[in-house]
């Protein structure tokens, strides 16, 4: 047995990931239970290791521990040189949003993830999808089907797989994090409760994808009217850095179409308000299709990044809800979100080019 001196970021998983035995052992051994916070300083008990085949960190087809700024970070810096990163804010909390790049076609196609802190699986899904789609790329291997290299001559993919660094990190790692002062307010807007587990919105308890000026107003009538764990709009549309960023990077951009990917419920959501190209319906069949989802014309609500991005563009936007099980989804989810979530991506980046098309209908309006 060893003693283990616990370091910001670590979680349970992290470290039964690291020494290979499980969490149940450690909250055995440390007498406490697997939904305590854990604050950096604090001494643990690890038991010796079982043997295990179990592979250690993260492989491609599963993900054993949570995945955050940190992991993503990791991953940045160990990325082929075909992928370019760039960051395009910084969150309230002075972390870093990173914008990653491939391709050099003239279709720009945009995926985005982790806007709720609780679904950063779609972080992990995201980073992890690109890596192993530039190495088919360069092994020159098609992936069910598809031809990465051919993809990239008519595609440049961009991504932001971590809309949300610090929701992410306080689901993950409770509000410790965050200085007493910090800790207070966001204690506060949780109900004075230590558990974040359910927590969706940024540091401010904004809602990032309720944050959009389509329908805002209408959407803010009928949701929280003051910060809140989630659903809060704020004071006005796009006040927050974090929504800020990917507003002024698609503004720049003018993308074809985007994915933004939630969790959960393994849908897909095509429309908003029937201000939709008449092709959304069937391109987010085939999305539905390929991930075994379910199509759904609209959610019904408003003030989300698709909704604007179709107001605004006319062109397709899809919210993909992967996952399905206990919210939140736990790393064991990762498996099925893998297997459903690469189809889907894959099917995604094979849809015709949108930007010249919607130019016309805008400009005739
Ligand atoms: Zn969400």
């Amino acid at each position: 047995m060893i003693e283990y001196n616990v370091k910001q970021g670590d979680t349970l998983r992290k470290i039964a990931v690291r020494f290979q035995v499980t969490t149940v052992q450690l909250c055995y051994r440390n007498n406490m239970s697997p939904e305590a916070c854990l604050e950096p300083g604090t001494t643990l008990f690890v038991p010796d290791a079982v043997p295990t085949d179990q592979p250690r960190g993260e492989t491609h087809s599963g993900c054993l521990h949570e995945y955050g700024w940190r992991e993503l970070e990791e991953d940045r810096q160990s990325l082929p040189s075909s992928i370019f990163s760039e960051q395009i804010g910084i969150s309230v909390l002075g972390k870093p949003i990173w914008l990653f790049r491939a391709g050099n076609g003239p279709k720009k196609i945009f995926f985005s993830g982790a806007w709720h802190g609780n679904e950063w699986l779609n972080t992990w899904l995201l980073m992890s999808f690109l890596h192993v789609f530039i190495s088919k790329e360069e092994s020159k291997e098609r992936w069910y089907g598809v031809d990465p290299g051919a993809i990239l001559q008519e595609v440049t993919l961009y991504a932001v797989p971590l809309v949300n660094p610090d929701g992410v990190e306080l689901v993950q790692e409770g509000a410790h994090v965050l200085g007493k002062e910090k800790k207070n307010d966001v204690m506060q807007i949780n109900g004075g409760m230590h558990d974040f587990r359910h927590w969706s919105a940024n540091a401010r308890g904004v809602d990032l994808n309720h944050q959009w000026p389509a329908g805002w107003k209408e959407e803010a009538a009928g949701s929280p009217d003051r910060p809140f764990p989630r659903h809060y709009g704020g004071e006005a549309p796009l006040t927050e850095p974090e929504a800020k960023a990917v507003y002024q990077l698609s503004m720049q951009e003018e993308f074809s179409h985007i994915l933004a990917l939630h969790s959960q419920g393994e849908e897909v959501y095509w429309g908003y308000s029937g201000l939709e190209p008449p092709e959304s319906a069937e391109l987010g069949n085939r999305l539905a299709a390929a991930g075994s989802f379910r199509p759904v014309a609209d959610a019904g609500s408003s003030a989300g990044y698709k909704d604007w991005f179709i107001k605004t563009f006319r062109r397709p936007g899809f919210t993909i809800e992967t996952g399905m099980g206990v919210n939140p989804l736990p790393p064991e989810a990762s498996a099925r979100i893998w297997i459903t979530g690469v189809p889907l991506l894959l099917e995604s980046l094979t849809f015709p080019d949108f930007t010249k098309k919607s130019r016309d209908i805008t400009s005739a309006e």
